[in-house]
């Protein structure tokens, strides 16, 4: 277990007993993701390649004798419920970061489980709305717990959907698979295939440590105002784009058929669907140089992606151009923004030793810019959702 795993679990398991006056029955731990490439390409039934990282949501629970969910969160706070209050849950009927922990617990229920009540207590050195995906490792963890202390089902993929029906349906957030697929079933090493339109999913090396390389996260610690509406704004363009093609999804096109269909579609839908057309290719070609052992020459790929995600998609932002500008001139191999956009994080793949002087430079120049320091950390592929103990 890594040093800094296994100090959270110290940390979740004497809390608990503080709080709740017994040890826990179990430790479990989910981490957070990355993706490495496929932007804005899920919704278009398309691919995507995320990594978990080395960062978690621990969580120390055990059962109880009545329908008492008790949830204490190191970071937000606590929240007492009761099962039937979850009873025909629908977004708002919990509030707050708790329908993220209970939800998972509903979702199981309906599932055919018997599920009782619960005391939980979760800590977690995820950032919050940086666009890691806080929210889907607080899903998948505290649904692993549920689900090894009154059953539930077996593979991970199951898993995810249930965690992903949890925000969607409880929590009320529209989002994909990607989040929870990522935190249940990556491994450690390597990316996760995951093709959106049929959920089926492919472990890819990502041997960074043999290669001498380092990914790098920038957390530009911002989100700008434009991020939901502009999101929902993109996904509308696709689907028309999509209609006028006469096809399910822009996963379905290729080149020739938007060129051919340019007038058509008009400038702007012609270069959204460019941008998810050549952004499913280029998964596949660095899922081709994965398989090949070869990462170091990803990083082309990864820096053509953010410029298609700044000038055919537009959903850049300063910070995020900043970021890979500075990581791409002091010696990455490649750099892109990651994650929905406007804000959140950017990535960097790096020979090791150029490492600290990406890092620097990436803070120089926010300073230079007068933006807000960014928080910029190396990680790298590790396991998805496991019990610790
Ligand atoms: P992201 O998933 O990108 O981090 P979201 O807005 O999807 O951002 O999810 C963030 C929400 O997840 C928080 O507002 C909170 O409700 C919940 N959450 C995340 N981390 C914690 C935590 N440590 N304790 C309790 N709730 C958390
Ligand atoms: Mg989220």
């Amino acid at each position: 277990m890594p040093a800094e795993v296994a100090e959270a679990a110290r940390a979740a398991r004497s809390a608990f007993a503080e709080r709740f006056g017994r040890p826990p029955q179990g430790l479990w731990a989910a981490p957070a993701r990355v993706n490495l490439i496929g932007e804005h390409t899920d919704y278009n039934d398309g691919f995507v390649l995320p990594f978990a990282i080395g960062r978690h949501v621990t969580v120390a629970a055990a059962r109880r004798g009545d329908d008492l969910l008790r949830l204490v969160s190191l970071q937000k706070g606590t929240a007492t419920l009761r099962l039937g209050d979850l009873a025909g849950a629908r977004p708002g009927t919990v509030d707050g970061w708790a329908a993220y922990a209970a939800g998972p617990l509903w979702l199981l229920a309906r599932d055919g489980v018997q599920v009782g009540g619960l005391d939980l207590l979760l800590t977690s050195d995820v950032p919050v709305g940086s666009g890691l995906s806080s929210s889907a490792a607080v899903e998948c963890a505290t649904l692993l717990a549920a689900r090894d202390l009154y059953g539930g089902p077996d593979e991970p993929a199951r898993l995810a959907r249930l965690a992903q029906r949890a925000e969607n349906e409880v929590v009320g957030v529209p989002s994909g698979i990607m989040d929870q697929m990522a935190s249940m079933a990556c491994r450690a090493g390597h990316a996760l295939l995951l093709d959106c339109r049929s959920l089926a999913s492919d472990q890819v090396p990502l041997a960074l440590d043999d290669a001498g390389l380092v990914l790098l996260v920038v957390d530009t610690r911002v989100s700008h105002a434009l991020a939901d509406g502009a999101y929902a704004e993109r996904r509308r363009t696709c689907e028309q784009a999509a209609g006028i093609l006469g096809m399910a999804a822009l996963r379905d096109a290729t080149e020739a058929d938007l060129d051919a269909a340019r007038d058509r579609l008009g400038e702007l839908r012609y270069r959204r669907a460019r941008h998810v057309v050549r952004e499913n290719a280029r998964v596949h070609a660095v899922v081709d140089l994965l398989r090949r052992g070869r990462p170091d020459l990803i990083g082309d790929r990864l820096t053509a992606s953010h410029a298609s995600l700044r000038d055919d998609y537009q959903v850049s932002a300063a910070e995020l151009d900043t970021a890979v500008e500075a990581a791409l001139a002091a010696g990455a191999l490649g750099a892109r923004m990651t994650g929905a956009g406007f804000g959140g994080c950017a990535l960097a793949l790096a020979p090791a030793a150029a490492a600290t002087a990406i890092t620097d430079a990436v803070a120089a120049a926010f300073a230079d810019h007068g933006l807000r320091p960014p928080e910029v950390f190396a990680t790298r592929p590790t396991d998805g959702a496991r019990r610790l103990a």
